[in-house]
């Protein structure tokens, strides 16, 4: 894979740049540049047919100085290790930014889910959480929903952690659905913190959002709770893709009657009152904000010149590569970085193992305020830092996380 688009290499480069300008002690340095530890399992996992397929895992741990790491679980036929650790590394800066005591986790199996059974799935995801069991757990590690996971895989994560401890355990992951320990707010806070940092973004540039349009590539958790909210600011959402295609309307998508026509048919493609566009052409439309919240690499040094939009606000982990960053920068883009933009899942997720730790349930409303207030004071926090430095906003937000989970490090020292 060219360097460019290993995950893993640019996730290392980001920290490089931050580390630079902080004049990062170099032991620090060398401990952030790697995970700290990488289980990697082979998943067997009895097919509907009858026959056995293996499956492989990874669940990666970068850093612990601050807490329990946290991070989501992917299901994808492209994941891999250098994904699934980049993903770690980027949750550490994401907790580190919003202030919470975690530091960062992910995990992924190579898979196709869009082919299995919900059977297999099941059978998948037990014999996973069976595989990282050891690693894993309320005070250690707490995955949640990532890309082709949800709640219900979450349930059956948590119900397999359960059976092994002997007691029901629901702060071993979040993305719960509600019954079994879920917070309020947690399935639409990723597309919520998202759209905050739209708000505060166009607050800053002195855009008033009844007279802008967007475009979100991905329609899945966080493209259409996104996509919903930017639509209720007032914001015209025109156009939207999937994995599958992407369709659009000049005067402003029906953002619900889309999240339910994909509900019904699974794709964004044929939703009535919509033209179909090539799903390529979504990121260079000439819109006001464009949300990637699909997968990583989509804002390349191949296109980066040809985004149109003043506000990027990446939804997904991972989108630009530090080329096309480069480029977005130089144009002028005011780039909403992935470690601000989806912190908002998190957030909730570490509302939502409070909430479970303490056995208390918040409403909604509560919930929706704490993030509001976290997600706001991070924003604040990026761009006087980025003012004062004079630097980009990731790496505004890169020297504000670095060096918390640096001190972090150095205050903790070295065992032995
Ligand atoms: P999801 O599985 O719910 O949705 C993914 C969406 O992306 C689907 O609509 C899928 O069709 C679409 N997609 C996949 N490949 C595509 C392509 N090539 N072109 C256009 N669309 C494509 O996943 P999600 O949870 O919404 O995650 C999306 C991104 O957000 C990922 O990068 C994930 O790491 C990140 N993220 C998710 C959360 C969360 O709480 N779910 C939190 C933080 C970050």
């Amino acid at each position: 894979m060219a360097e460019e688009l290993n995950p893993r290499l640019v996730a290392q480069r980001q920290l490089d740049v931050a580390a630079e300008l902080l004049g990062l002690d170099r032991v620090q340095h060398k401990r952030l540049r790697e995970p700290q530890l990488v289980l990697e399992v082979s998943v067997p996992v009895k097919l509907d047919n009858g026959r056995v397929e293996v499956f492989k895992g990874w669940r990666s741990q970068h850093n612990n100085f601050r807490g329990p790491t946290k991070g989501g679980v992917r299901y994808h036929p492209d994941t891999n290790y250098d994904e699934v650790v980049a993903l770690s590394m980027w949750m550490t800066w994401k907790c580190a930014l919003l202030n919470l005591p975690f530091g960062g986790g992910k995990g992924g199996v190579r898979c196709n889910p869009a082919e299995m059974s919900t059977g297999e799935l099941e059978r998948l995801t037990r014999r996973y959480t069976f595989m990282i069991s050891p690693i894993i757990g309320p005070e250690r590690d707490i995955p949640a929903p990532d890309v082709f996971t949800s709640s219900q895989t979450m349930a059956w994560m948590m119900d397999t952690y359960s059976i092994l401890k002997g007691y029901t355990v629901p702060s071993v992951v979040t993305g719960k659905p509600l019954d079994l320990g879920g917070s309020q707010g947690r399935v639409e806070a990723t597309g919520r913190g998202c759209v905050l940092c739209v708000r505060e973004a166009l607050k800053h540039l002195g855009i008033d959002p009844a007279t802008t349009s967007a475009a979100v590539q991905g329609y899945g958790n966080v493209g259409s709770n996104a996509a919903i909210l930017l639509e209720e600011m007032g914001v015209k959402v025109v156009a939207v893709s999937d994995v599958f295609g992407a369709v659009t309307n000049p005067d402003g998508l029906d953002t619900r009657k889309l999240a339910a026509h994909v509900q019904k048919t699974g794709s964004v493609v044929g939703f009535p009152g919509s033209s179909p566009m090539p799903g390529d052409d979504l990121l260079e439309m000439d819109v006001d904000v464009l949300i990637p919240a699909a997968l990583e690499n989509v804002i390349t040094s191949q296109n980066a010149g040809k985004i149109r939009a003043k506000i990027v606000s990446e939804g997904a982990n991972g989108p630009t590569t530090p080329m096309a960053d480069k480029v977005l920068h130089e144009n002028g883009i005011f780039v909403i970085p992935d470690v601000l933009a989806n912190a908002g899942g998190v957030t909730v997720s570490y509302f939502e193992w409070v909430q479970d730790l303490y056995h208390f349930q918040w409403d909604e409303d509560r919930v929706n305020k704490e993030l509001e207030k976290m997600m706001v004071r991070a924003f604040a926090e990026v761009l006087a830092v980025a003012r004062e430095k004079q630097v980009c906003n990731r790496t505004a937000a890169y020297l504000l996380s670095v060096a918390r989970v640096a001190r972090a490090g150095t205050e903790r020292g070295i065992f032995p």
